[in-house]
């Protein structure tokens, strides 16, 4: 693996001061930023805008132990049991029992929390969750909402500088240290930020995989920038599939995700002959762990020959549905699903990652003064299968700590030296670029999906391991080039990761 993406000289580069570089600007970054000491002057860098995450698209919610009748020791055992063996118990522990206060913060902060009449919160239930402990904005638009209100927070911040359409290419460090980062912005200006304290909020991969709910965006630049650096990444080969995205038969970049809360609520998942095949297939039916519906649509799908399942989301009424999943209610009309009437038609497709770059219970790498929260992160909170609505928490949980590290650390402003420019030759064209990119996409499909074989993996691996090879040594100088280059690396450290597990866990299913 190449050391640094950036090929020309980094010492004729601008530098500009900060304390301390935020990288992302979904929920995690945005909510790590407000916790920083408003006397320390922040880099907040965000690929496209405030509105191109993860976070935006986040539709159910954010579990949190809310109802009388929940425990922490319930909300624990779920997302144990969803992490099938893998979790860590001690950052789980850490995630449930400050859940709570979070919500809290988020209600003060003005996040349009879904209420009933008499003010309280709403809460719904997913897969994989005993108890009803979601709660929800905009009926199915928690991420927009979030979002939006913390974003706006954000922007009238005076210590918060956003460098909007600005792209992660380095992270530089010396000496066990983290000292900066090498970005490119808006003109394609490159320059470095420096800082002591760097924080990765770059979310997930999905769109190394064709069919994924990620946008374009979502392509492990933080994982590949962190480990180029010398961070450690684990648990790379779990990729959460989502058993029920909508299903279209022309190809859509970025695919709708069909809220498991709609099974929350009493849908039904259905085989072309009306069967509701989860019935006796695990004890929570419809509701089980995101992993196990996933494999038992894909047999159906195996067995029929179908494109789709369906959803059956008959009982309930128009009026609930519409009012309850409001964006769903009016993707599926655009399409003629006459909801809640009509079967939902639904497929699996790509959604989460659970591994990247690992970190302590304060968000940090094994670089000091390197944080990562959120999707990027591996705090080991979801194991090998995440359990639903528990991502937004991490970031809300996991972001608050690293700011507040940071915040206590008091690092001195980093020396800074910078390295000679390398001598590559040669240049893929945009076509080239564009070809791989697609070609990543595929493999990773083919190769990495719901449902694994050695030989699949090792075949996928070789082609990979090729490509990254091929852009070792090539001049790199624009952002499509420096991403494919992301994607490859990133798709190599899942299928070495995937070859290196032997046995099925969670998300990671091997057959052969
Ligand atoms: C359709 C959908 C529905 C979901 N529903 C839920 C839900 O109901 N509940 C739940 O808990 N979770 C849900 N999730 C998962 C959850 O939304 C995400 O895991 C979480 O929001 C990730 O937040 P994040 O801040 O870590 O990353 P993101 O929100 O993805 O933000 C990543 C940021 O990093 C930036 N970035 C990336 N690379 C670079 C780079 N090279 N340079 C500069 N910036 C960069 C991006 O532009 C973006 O701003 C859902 C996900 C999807 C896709």
């Amino acid at each position: 693996m190449r050391r640094y993406l950036y090929c020309g000289s980094m010492k004729d580069l601008e530098i500009k001061d900060y304390d301390v570089v935020i990288i992302g600007s979904g929920i995690a970054g945005l909510y790590a930023s407000l916790h920083i000491d408003p006397y320390l002057k922040v880099a907040l860098v965000t690929k496209v805008d405030l509105k191109t995450s993860n976070s935006y698209y986040a539709q159910g919610g954010i579990a949190s132990v809310i109802a009388p009748n929940d425990t922490f020791e319930g909300h624990i055992e779920d997302t144990l049991v969803a992490g099938a063996g893998l979790c860590n118990e001690e950052a789980v522990k850490v995630l449930v029992e400050e859940g709570p206060e979070n919500i809290a913060e988020l209600v003060k902060l003005n996040v349009p929390f879904d209420t009933n009449p008499e003010g309280e919160l709403m809460i719904t239930r997913e897969g994989g969750h005993s108890c009803r402990r979601i709660v929800h904005c905009g009926g199915d638009a928690t991420g927009r909402e979030t979002t939006k209100q913390l974003a706006q927070i954000v922007m009238e911040k005076e210590n918060i500088d956003i460098f909007f359409n600005t792209f992660l290419i380095d992270i530089l460090s010396e000496d066990g240290h983290v000292t900066g980062a090498v970005v490119s912005g808006s003109d394609s200006t490159q320059f470095i930020l420096r800082a002591s304290n760097i924080i990765l909020a770059t979310g997930g991969i999905g769109y190394l995989y064709k069919y994924t709910t990620n946008p374009r965006a979502a392509v492990g630049d933080g994982v590949a920038c962190a480990k180029r650096a010398g961070a450690e990444c684990e648990n790379m080969e779990m990729v959460q599939f989502h058993p029920t995205t909508l299903y279209c038969p022309e190809y859509s970049e970025r695919l709708f995700l069909i809220s498991e809360a709609v099974r929350g609520e009493g849908g039904i998942l259905r085989d072309s002959k009306g069967v509701a095949f989860m019935a006796d297939k695990h004890k929570l039916k419809d509701l089980a762990p995101r992993d196990i519906v996933t494999r038992f649509i894909l047999k159906e799908l195996e067995k029929s020959g179908d494109t789709n399942v369906f959803l059956d989301v008959s009982s309930m009424s128009d009026e609930f549905f519409s009012h309850r999943f409001p964006t769903i209610y009016s993707e599926c009309h655009k399409l003629g699903v006459n909801v809640p009437v009509d079967e939902i038609p639904v497929r699996p497709a790509q959604h989460y990652m659970m591994g990247g770059i690992k970190t302590d219970l304060n968000g940090m790498t094994n670089i000091d003064g390197l944080y990562a929260c959120g999707e990027a992160a591996c705090t080991g909170i979801h194991g090998a299968n995440r359990l639903a609505s528990n991502s937004i928490l991490e970031c809300l949980v996991f972001g608050r700590r690293a700011a507040r590290h940071i915040n206590e650390a008091k690092r001195q402003k980093s020396r800074i030296t910078l390295p000679d420019a390398p001598d590559f030759k040669g240049a893929a064209s945009s076509d080239e670029i564009e070809k791989d990119r697609e070609a990543i996409r595929c493999c990773m499909s083919e190769k990495a999906g719901a449902v694994r074989t050695v030989a699949d993996m090792t075949a996928g691996r070789n082609f990979i391991r090729s490509l990254c090879d091929k852009y070792e040594h090539l001049h790199l100088s624009e952002k499509d080039a420096y991403e494919v280059c992301n994607m490859a690396e990133t798709a190599l450290m899942i299928f070495d990761a995937a070859l290196a597990r032997k046995e099925s866990v969670g998300a990671h299913y091997v057959i052969g």
